[in-house]
């Protein structure tokens, strides 16, 4: 199974779960079974005891797991169905690995947020990237994986910390890390900004991940001057600096991804060769 890790920095609210839906429908319609994981990391254990005029309404599974909006996008963009172990959030996390200290499974050990919180996000991870979701037997190619927040905050640490070394695990090749950020407009010349988007790859490869795509939010198109200067400060090639605008409809996402050849560039991280036979007229 390959992966693609979707990060946000900025400013929460993005539209990392749009991008990351899209980049499943990318994948999904160049022929590609697809998966996703959405991690959300605070304590509570799902979302269901959670105010929806704090977090939006609750998205109920089929299996009657209760989980955040995205899992929804996920389902409506891939076609797939998903179970409550696709969305992991802190507390699922320490749940399940305070249990295995109770029954006495790290044999007297100490057990730590570093290696035993991180080996348990990474296992769970592993484990339900492999189911398949498509009403289909057999593994699915990729497994698309939100991380909620933004990166740099207190809460999501472990999480970061797991998929930097998820990376290694897996290797380099088989995850492709997509960093959605903000480029605001700034003063009466209607300046697009640089530097929230600078100052939060800056923050991601400082905690060890190195982002291969940068989604960024705008109002209007990215000016080509901007996109070299994301390119130049960001460490990516000019082609890997999307310009994720306002749209009149989220279902025209993957379509803006697809004019710039945001599928070519995944499959070719993820050494998949099936970028030529995308077909988005289904
Ligand atoms: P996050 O996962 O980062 O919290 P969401 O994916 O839920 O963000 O998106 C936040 C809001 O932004 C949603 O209402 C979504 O419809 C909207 N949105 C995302 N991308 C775009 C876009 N390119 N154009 C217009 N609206 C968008």
């Amino acid at each position: 199974t390959k992966y693609v890790l979707v990060t946000g920095g900025v400013v929460s609210g993005l539209g990392k779960g749009v991008t990351a839906s899209s980049i499943g429908v990318l994948l999904k319609n160049c022929g590609y079974r697809v998966t996703s994981i959405k991690i959300d990391p605070y304590l509570n254990v799902d979302a269901g005891t959670m105010s929806p005029f704090e977090h939006g309404e609750v998205f109920v599974l089929d299996d009657g797991g209760e989980a955040d909006l995205d899992l929804g996008n996920y389902e409506r963009f891939m076609d797939i169905t998903l179970t409550r172990d696709s969305n992991i959030t802190t507390g699922k996390i320490y749940q399940a690995v305070i249990e295995r200290e109770r029954r006495g499974d790290y044999l007297g050990k100490t057990v730590q947020v570093v290696p035993h919180i991180t080996d348990a996000i990474q296992d769970w991870i592993q484990r339900v990237a492999v189911q398949p979701v498509d009403g289909k037997a057999g593994v699915p190619h990729v497994c698309v994986i939100e991380l909620g927040g933004t990166v740099g905050d207190i809460e999501s640490a472990p999480f970061v910390e797991a998929l930097r070394q998820f990376c290694i695990r897996v290797g380099e090749h088989n995850i492709c890390n997509v960093h959605v950020s903000l480029v605001p407009v700034i003063g009466v010349v209607g300046e697009q900004k640089t530097k929230p988007t600078q100052h939060s790859v800056q923050v991601l490869r400082s905690l060890g991940i190195t982002p291969a795509l940068l989604a960024c939010r705008s109002s209007h198109p990215l000016e080509e001057s901007v996109r070299s200067k994301l390119a130049l400060f960001c460490n990516v090639p000019t082609a890997n600096v999307l310009s994720l605008h306002d749209v009149s409809n989220i279902w025209r996402v993957p379509l803006l991804m697809q004019e710039q050849a945001a599928h070519h560039i995944i499959c070719s991280k993820l050494g998949l060769s099936n970028a030529d036979k995308l077909d988005l007229s289904a």
